[in-house]
């Protein structure tokens, strides 16, 4: 007997192949009927036998096109209407969006492939893509998804690609940004002087050939490439950029990356995923590589070329090359074809004309524990939704804190997380991040009920919010925020004991947090314990100068005379003057922060003075204590009972790491061991008062993975079970995540 339904897919079906494969599939079960893009999602009709209609749904369910995401599915029956074929009908735009935008796509084999084919028609050509690869995020204007509504628009198809894009079998079908050298987007390149030149790649290869720095349009912003071997080279980006010591993220095919990284499986898969990330990898062997690339640091960031442009020069160059954001210090990334501000960071423009409408950085990660784990979620994730098992009616935006910011649109059942922002202490950060979130708003017609914002009285991001003067404001405190984001992205709704071990966040009391632990769920949450307060003299600066920290630590251990002068003066520190502030109590702040334990800790090591980039400290001190045997040496800690809180007091510790002689490396190694224990020791507290057995491991000091992996170790034998971060970073890029889902949690605890 023959039936009719209507179904109706929402998730991410559009600008993935879902409507061909949605045809192809009619076609194979026999079925007459229609399908199109509407703006609430592909909605379809088929008319078939009862049993083939019924196959072809559990069909499409369960094989869905690779990039797609089904998040809801629907059938209703309807009358029959005698259909006689199945085709595709044009989209049509309702208004109301229910939407998601798939992320930009790296080329796919079958692209590349083609590419390099002497014989095709696209032979070389830069722009090559189809219904599985290419732009998409970056250059969609707004929605239903089609060409007209991206910055494609501006290049009419020639009768080939036309008749590919139009042709339900062909792997280029409905492909919006589909172009080739015939009708498509053109290369073009500028000289230091802005003027332009012919032959813009054979160019591009020779400045950098020469050891020269190149800027590059890549799919969402502008890169600066020069080769990684080269020591000139890389030198010369450090001036362009002003860039003293902080490492560069390289480009190389996997066959390079690993000759220099040790390179898993799962490492493998992610570096060759649609995402294409930056991983953090092991060095194994950095031989030739320009040895103020990634000074001192044992782990190195690879991307393999991720745009048709980007094979085409590595095809050319055959050895790695670093790819950095192309920015002007303490600014966002270049993404629009600002030729002037690009000639004063590089040495010549590699650009096109398929306009970058939105920006995003790439993405950064590592694996931990054979699963990903963010470290900044920018390009090829954003904007994928995440799952929240929550349903408000409320819209929430949660701004985040302001360095490495991110925003959160918190909505029906899910998080769309916007790209890395950056530190928004700097007024172009913050226009950036006013950009993106009122793209979002647009692309997704969401108009917020509710904003969100650390509960830091004098983070610009603030701001923002006057924006909508007829949302409620909810302020989320920083460290909360972390462990919300940890419990948003497990959708944990039970209590948990939280472990946020951070740099700087600001209290509720008035001091800078930063080594906190919680015990609660997303409707209240509360501080169960902390690292003992210390003395931060002089602010903020202590993060980028530790050795005034150190100091503080001498001055609490040994009084302002004495060891202190004596440790002082070999550490080479000359502080009379913080000294005094430190003695007085002035000119500064207690702070419980576990990332200035790090630095001091280094510092008192002999690992250095300065931060001169955020965290360069702590990830020598991670570096040392990896290249030590693993022992199970430890220092001794407290823990004790203050006003009902629980305080680590990991002074005992750094006395007997000041006074120990030994190895280097085994000191570092039994200081992370000895932080660990304390942490564990603490959960094992919160456990005995609120029989609670799930721990969260988050902020940004796990970063650091070998502390990571001691206390998930530690926690397991004790039969914790640990939850740890995977799609959201445990550095400040996830708070604003943690600030919606807290938000969400605060109201509807209020509702009820
Ligand atoms: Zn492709
Ligand atoms: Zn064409
Ligand atoms: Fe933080």
């Amino acid at each position: 007997m023959k039936k009719r339904s209507r179904i109706t897919i929402k998730g991410i079906v559009q600008g993935v192949g879902f409507r061909p494969f949605l045809y192809r599939s009619a076609h194979q079960f026999q079925l007459t009927g229609f399908v199109k893009n509407t703006s609430k999602g592909v909605i379809l009709e088929v008319e078939g036998e009862k049993q083939a209609l019924e196959d072809f749904n559990a069909y499409i369910i369960k094989n869905p096109p690779p990039l797609s995401l089904i998040e809801h599915h629907e059938t209703r029956e309807i009358p029959l209407e005698g259909s006689e074929r199945f085709h595709i009908v044009p989209s049509e735009d309702t208004g109301q969006n229910d939407l998601l935008v798939s992320p930009d796509i790296a080329i796919c084999a079958n692209c590349r492939d083609e590419m390099f084919d002497p014989q095709d028609r696209r032979h070389n050509y830069p722009f090559i893509n189809c219904t599985d690869c290419g732009p998409r995020f970056s250059i969609i204007n707004s929605l239903p998804y089609d060409r007209p509504k991206t910055t494609m628009e501006k290049f009419p198809m020639c009768p080939q690609c036309g008749k590919e894009y139009g042709d339900p079998y062909d792997r280029r079908y409905h492909a919006q940004p589909v172009s080739c050298y015939r009708c498509g987007p053109v290369l073009t390149g500028h000289g230091k002087e802005g003027e332009e030149t012919a032959n813009p790649l054979d160019k591009a290869i020779e400045h950098i050939q020469a050891n020269r720095i190149v800027a590059v349009k890549g799919l969402a912003g502008y890169h600066l490439a020069c080769r990684a071997l080269s020591q000139e080279a890389v030198v010369r980006l450090r001036e362009l950029k002003g860039r003293e010591t902080k490492p560069f993220a390289l480009m190389a095919t996997l066959e390079m990356i690993k000759q220099y990284a040790h390179v898993s499986p799962k490492e493998e898969a992610l570096l060759q995923s649609p995402a294409s990330p930056i991983l953090l990898l092991k060095c194994k062997n950095n031989d030739g590589i320009a040895p103020s690339l990634a000074p001192g640091l044992a782990n190195m960031g690879f991307m393999t070329p991720y745009t048709p442009l980007h094979f085409l020069i590595l095809e050319k160059i055959g050895e790695p090359l670093v790819m950095t954001s192309a920015n002007i210090t303490d600014e966002p990334i270049i993404y629009k074809d600002e030729i002037q501000s690009l000639s004063g960071l590089s040495d010549y423009i590699l650009s096109h004309d398929r306009e970058i409408n939105i920006f995003a950085d790439d993405s950064v990660a590592q694996v931990v524990n054979d699963k990903l784990y963010m470290v900044r979620r920018s390009r090829g994730f954003v904007p994928l939704p995440l799952k929240i098992p929550v349903q408000t009616p409320h819209t929430f935006l949660a701004l985040g804190p302001m360095m490495k910011t991110t925003f959160t649109f918190l909505y029906k059942g899910k998080a769309l997380v916007g790209q890395y922002i950056g530190d928004t202490d700097s007024p172009a950060t913050l226009e950036a991040e006013k950009k993106a979130v009122d793209h979002f708003r647009n692309l997704f017609s969401l108009e917020p009920t509710h904003v969100v914002m650390d509960a830091h009285p004098g983070y610009p991001n603030r701001e923002l919010a006057s924006q909508y003067p007829n949302a409620q404001v909810i302020e989320i405190q920083h460290h909360q925020a972390h462990v919300g984001a940890l419990m948003a992205e497990h959708g944990m709704l039970k209590p948990m004991i939280g472990i946020s071990m951070d740099g700087t966040g600001y209290g509720t009391d008035g001091n800078i947090w930063g080594g906190e632990v919680f015990v609660g769920d997303y409707k209240k949450l509360e501080r169960f314990g902390h690292l003992k307060y210390l003395f931060l003299p002089s602010g903020d600066k202590s993060a980028k100068e530790p050795w005034r920290f150190a100091l503080s630590v001498l001055h609490e251990l040994y009084g302002p005379e004495g060891k202190t002068l004596e440790f002082a003066r070999e550490m080479g520190i000359k502080g009379e003057q913080v000294l005094e502030t430190i003695k007085k109590r002035v000119a500064g702040i207690p702070t419980s922060s576990c990332g200035r334990v790090f630095d001091g800790v280094g510092v008192l090591m002999g690992l250095g003075k300065l931060n001169s980039f955020e965290g360069e400290l702590p990830m020598k001190l991670q570096a040392l204590a990896e290249s030590a045997p693993k022992g199970s040496k430890t220092y001794p800690y407290g823990l004790e009972n203050e006003k009902k809180l629980q305080i680590l007091n990991l002074m005992p510790m750094i006395r007997g790491i000041i006074e120990d002689r030994g190895d280097r490396a085994e000191i570092a190694r039994a200081f992370h061991t000895t932080l660990a224990k304390g942490l564990v020791k603490m959960a094992t507290k919160a456990r005995n008062e609120y029989n609670i057995e799930t721990v969260g491991l988050t902020g940004g000091v796990f970063q650091n993975t070998l502390l990571l992996e001691m206390t998930v170790d530690l926690l397991k034998q004790e039969d914790f079970s640990v939850l740890i971060h995977s799609q959201v970073p445990p550095n400040d890029g996830g708070i604003s995540l943690g600030q919606a889902f807290l938000a969400a949690g605060q109201l509807l605890n209020k509702e009820n």
